[in-house]
Parts: structure tokens; C-alpha cells; sequence
């Protein structure tokens, strides 16, 4: 097949303004994904490989996706997606080339991100109870494994996988270089005096923790979020985003960013020529939504 050449290069258009709140997470994954891009003669002179895979976990709606879009975006890379669920639900044998496949596009357009959504899907503990199931996951997963594991003399590939279930993930993909956890500190003792005199104390956080949590909104990154979400939008000066960020306790990104389209289709229900989104129609959606998290559920 022709993959080499023809390959779509697609750059994401989201920028990390576009993420509202999440300031630290944002500044981890910049220095995973730019720094062995922008600076790869740095990591090859001392000797320290860059990170082959960050996970991200948590609630649906939460913007891992647009996180690894943004870092695409920032590092001006190349983005390729993939969906567990996807790779799971195809013949036999299509899933795996489809992987090998998309890891050979990144590789010809680096610097490249690969996003792996659903990732829980596919590197599901080993194991399970349907004997075909843990077949064709193990096939995938074990495709996913050797392909990371070749990324090694790969230069400027990153693997941004995301989950909602963390605990489902086999600990196979949690290995050093893999998705590092920091099961091994020694493998880190060995880069930490290099990396801290290279780039300050804060690599440290980049470098031993690439499975990071990826909350749901806290009043702040609420407001923030709402910023985003009315930017374009004209809204009234009756119109308090600090007020409905405290109201909206439990929100996701994606129901904030909801809230507010909604709110603006209410002023056109009411008036095909209003000029201005008022507060009144945000508290007329905002009263019928209710959050889908709930507070169990948040790590
Ligand atoms: P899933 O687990 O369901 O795939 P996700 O965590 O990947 O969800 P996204 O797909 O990135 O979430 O976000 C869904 C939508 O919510 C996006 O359209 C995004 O614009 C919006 N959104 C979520 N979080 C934020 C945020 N912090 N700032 C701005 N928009 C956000």
C-alpha cells in the first residue's frame, strides 16, 4: 500500500489558549512533547532518551483530547488519532495493521503525536473473562507494545493515550518508556542530576510522572472555561461567568461548552433577532442541566 507517500499532514488548529484552566498540566505536557522535539540534539548529547508515551486519565469531557491537539499544535506536529474501541470492533488482523500502519505514517511525518483515545480497550489487563475477547486485545496490545518499543531509535514520536478507566490498563503499558510511572526510581537517579542542571528543577516533573490525572474543572478553570466558550459569542454585560462558574459545581468542559451554545440557541428561540446572549438564558439552561460526574467519581 502507498502509505509513504500522500500522507496527510495535519497539524491541529487548537491552541493551548483554548484550554481553559489545567495551567500546570499544560506546562508538563509541553516539555514532554516540545522539548525532545525543539531541543533533540540536548537529549541525544547527554544521553537521555525522551519519553516514548504520557497517559492521560480521567473523567469524560475533561479535554484530553483537545490536550493532546494543542500540544500537536505547540510543537508543530503532526497528529494521527486512533480509538481503542475502533482498533477492538475490526477483523481479525486489521486492528494490528492499522496500528503498525498509523505508527509508519508518524514516523515519515515526524515530529508526529499519536493519539490513542480508549486506550483501556485495547491494553485491558490481560486476562479477561471472554476467551476471544482477551485474544484480539492481547493481539493489539502486544501489536501497541513492540511498536512503542521501537520508537526508541524513533525521533520526535509521542504517544498521548487517554482513558477514563486507569485501573484497566495492563501494567505491561505502564513499564519505563512506555508510560513511565515511576514503579523504578533508578532508572530515573540516573538522568535526574543531567536533566535538572539542563532545564531547572521543574523537568523533574515532566520526566518521572507521565501519567497524569486530568481533572474535571475547578471554579477557576470553570470561569476560564467559560471564557473560552462565550469569546465569540455576544453576550450581555448582565452576563456574570464568575457566577455561573460557582453555580456549575461537578460541570465538565465539554457540558460548560454546552451551557453555552445552548444559552445562545435561548435568545434565538426567544428572538430570531437577538443581538445579545443575557443572563436569562443562561440560568434558563443552566437550571435544566444537571452534571453527569458525580462526586464519586472524581479521583
Ligand atoms: P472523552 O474522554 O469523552 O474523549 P475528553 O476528555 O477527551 O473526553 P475533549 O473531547 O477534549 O474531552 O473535550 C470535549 C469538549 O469539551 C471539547 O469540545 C472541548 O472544547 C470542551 N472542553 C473540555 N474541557 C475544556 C477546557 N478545559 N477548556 C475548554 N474547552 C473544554
Amino acid at each position: 500500500p502507498s502509505i509513504t507517500r500522500g500522507v496527510t499532514v495535519d497539524i491541529p488548529k487548537v491552541s493551548w489558549d483554548d484550554i481553559g484552566g489545567l495551567n500546570a498540566l499544560k506546562k508538563k505536557l509541553q516539555q514532554a512533547v516540545e522539548w525532545p522535539i525543539k531541543h533533540s540534539a540536548a537529549f541525544a548529547r547527554l544521553g537521555i532518551s525522551p519519553m516514548r508515551g504520557v497517559l492521560l486519565h480521567g473523567p469524560p469531557g475533561c479535554s484530553k483530547t483537545t490536550l493532546a491537539k494543542a500540544a500537536a499544535h505547540a510543537a508543530q506536529a503532526s497528529f494521527f488519532s486512533l480509538s481503542g474501541a475502533e482498533l477492538y470492533s475490526m477483523y481479525v488482523g486489521e486492528g494490528e495493521a492499522l496500528l503498525r500502519n498509523t505508527f509508519r505514517r508518524a514516523r515519515l511525518a515526524a515530529p508526529s503525536i499519536i493519539f490513542f483515545d480508549e486506550a483501556d480497550v485495547v491494553a485491558a489487563k490481560r486476562g479477561g473473562s471472554s476467551r476471544n475477547s482477551t485474544t484480539v486485545g492481547e493481539r493489539l496490545l502486544s501489536t501497541l507494545l513492540t511498536e512503542m518499543d521501537g520508537l526508541e531509535q524513533a525521533k520526535g514520536i509521542l504517544v498521548l493515550a487517554a482513558t477514563n478507566r486507569p485501573h484497566a490498563i495492563d501494567p505491561a503499558l505502564m513499564r519505563p518508556g512506555r508510560f513511565d510511572l515511576v514503579k523504578n526510581p533508578s532508572f530515573y537517579h540516573l538522568t535526574f542530576d543531567i536533566a535538572v542542571s539542563l532545564y531547572g528543577f521543574s523537568v523533574l516533573a515532566s520526566l518521572t510522572n507521565s501519567v497524569l490525572y486530568v481533572p474535571p474543572p475547578d471554579m477557576e478553570a470553570r470561569y476560564e472555561i467559560l471564557r473560552v466558550h462565550t469569546r465569540n459569542m455576544k453576550i450581555g454585560d448582565d452576563v456574570d461567568l464568575r457566577r455561573i462558574a460557582e453555580d456549575t459545581e461537578l460541570f465538565t468542559g465539554a457540558e460548560l461548552e454546552g451551557l453555552c451554545r445552548e444559552a445562545g440557541i435561548v435568545a434565538l428561540r426567544e428572538n430570531i433577532s437577538a443581538t445579545l446572549v443575557s443572563n436569562r438564558h443562561f440560568e434558563t439552561v443552566k437550571s435544566s442541566l444537571k452534571p453527569a460526574l458525580t462526586r464519586d467519581e472524581i479521583e
